[in-house]
């Protein structure tokens, strides 16, 4: 039996990752299951699965989830602590998919004692790559990607010798906006961004593809993931979304990682590993697909893309400060108060202004140090948003 923990186990990739562990339920045992708001979902799953500890980390729905667990065995926990705590405990595969850099102190928690982290979280290492991959190396924990281009390429190299990697290209759908004239953007609403020509994800996840944000952060998860020279890393706007990612080797070859757009292919691939078990994605019929296309990822466009560069290149703590700034512009997007347009400027102002609380490329830094920077980028961010200077 192994034991399992799955953080955001309400989300889209939690729910997913559900789905296959329900399916040999014999071969799981499930430590803790931890949600956000939606406690009706978190507390049937915990039934369903018999986990030791339901968490959500609302504080103020604790009595709503005791009272949905009471007498089914399963434990109720609520808060920040909680969520640390359940980390403690001895899953030996934690998925961590919550979403925004909330989640990123209860991987390192997981990964401090030895467990392996299946990281859908992909702000963990863009606020906090080489803080992770430290704390995987003294815990002797190992890190495994479950987004699906980082698990394409992870896939890609087994067996590779990194020295031979002249480039990896992570490919992007263009989201909702791609075919969009660029003078529209400006008018763009929430609910056109929150909706995916090929992926069915969370909100927050579908309006960054819109913006190209999220792959902003997916190229810098690259450079931190695979330890890879930013001038190495290439995107390109691939509409079907088939291939996940490509690595160009120094003869020439361009291993492409190719699949139908279901995550419970990565999941899975990180839930078996090192093995490879049969899994329930479609199968695709490629005289059927016809075609596969690709175009430039344009920077007028998804001025995110700049962004990104600028801060694999600054490296240091503007990581967390993009992503922060990110989050708290999203935010302002999704409640009306700014253009769609307005969050790019928006992070870009951040990125000016505290250039130099970014620290150097090579600073080694701690989690304090990471939650100091996510936090002023983040009142620097709801300052700018505000008119205030
Ligand atoms: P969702 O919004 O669908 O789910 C997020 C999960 O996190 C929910 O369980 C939510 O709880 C919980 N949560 C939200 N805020 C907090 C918080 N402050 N503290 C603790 N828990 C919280 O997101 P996704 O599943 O789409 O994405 C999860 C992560 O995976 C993100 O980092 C995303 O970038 C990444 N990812 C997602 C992909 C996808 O296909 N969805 C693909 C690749 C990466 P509740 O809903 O109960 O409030
Ligand atoms: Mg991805």
């Amino acid at each position: 039996m192994r034991r399992v923990t799955v953080f955001g186990a309400t989300g889209s990739i939690g729910r997913n990752t559900l789905d296959l562990i329900a399916r040999a339920p014999q071969e799981y045992e499930v430590v803790a299951l931890t949600g956000g708001r939606n406690v009706a979902q978190l507390a049937k799953d915990a039934k369903a699965l018999r986990a030791k500890v339901a968490v959500t980390a609302e504080e103020s729905l604790l009595p709503e989830l005791r009272a949905r667990l009471a007498g089914s065995g399963v434990e109720a926990a609520a808060g920040r602590s909680a969520l640390l705590e359940a980390a403690d405990r001895d899953a030996d595969w934690v998925m961590s998919a919550i979403v925004g850099a909330a989640g990123l102190e209860p991987g390192l928690r997981a990964l401090s004692r030895g467990a392996t982290l299946a990281l859908a979280n992909k702000e963990s290492m863009v606020c906090a790559g080489r803080l992770m991959l430290r704390t995987a190396r003294q815990g002797g924990g190992r890190l495994l990607p479950v987004d699906s281009e980082h698990s394409a390429v992870f896939q890609a190299l087994i067996g590779e010798d990194m020295a031979a990697v002249e480039r990896v290209i992570i490919t992007a759908s263009g989201g909702a906006f791609r075919d969009w004239p660029l003078e529209k953007l400006a008018s763009a609403t929430p609910a056109q961004a929150a909706t995916h020509p090929n992926w069915d994800m969370g909100q927050r996840i579908t309006i960054d593809s819109a913006s190209m944000f999220n792959k902003a952060l997916e190229l810098i998860e690259t450079k931190e993931f695979f330890g890879l020279d930013p001038a190495r890393i290439e995107t390109v706007v691939h509409p079907e979304s088939m291939i996940h990612a490509l690595v160009g080797f120094n003869d020439g070859a361009l291993m492409a990682h190719v699949g139908p757009p279901d995550m419970r292919h990565a999941i899975g691939f990180a839930l078996h590993y090192p093995e490879r078990r049969a899994l329930p994605v479609e199968r695709l019929d490629l005289v059927k697909l016809g075609s596969l296309s690709f175009r430039p990822a344009c920077e007028d466009r998804w001025p995110a893309l700049r962004l990104a560069r600028e801060v694999m290149s600054a490296g240091g703590l503007s990581g967390a400060q993009f992503n922060a700034a990110k989050e708290v512009a999203l935010d302002a997007f999704i409640d009306g108060r700014i253009r769609f347009t307005r969050m790019a400027e928006v992070v870009d102002e951040v990125l000016t202004r505290l250039s130099s609380n970014a620290g150097h490329i090579d600073d080694e830094f701690d989690l304090d140090m990471v939650v100091k920077a996510d936090h002023l980028a983040r009142v620097t961010a709801g300052e700018i948003i505000a008119g205030r200077t």
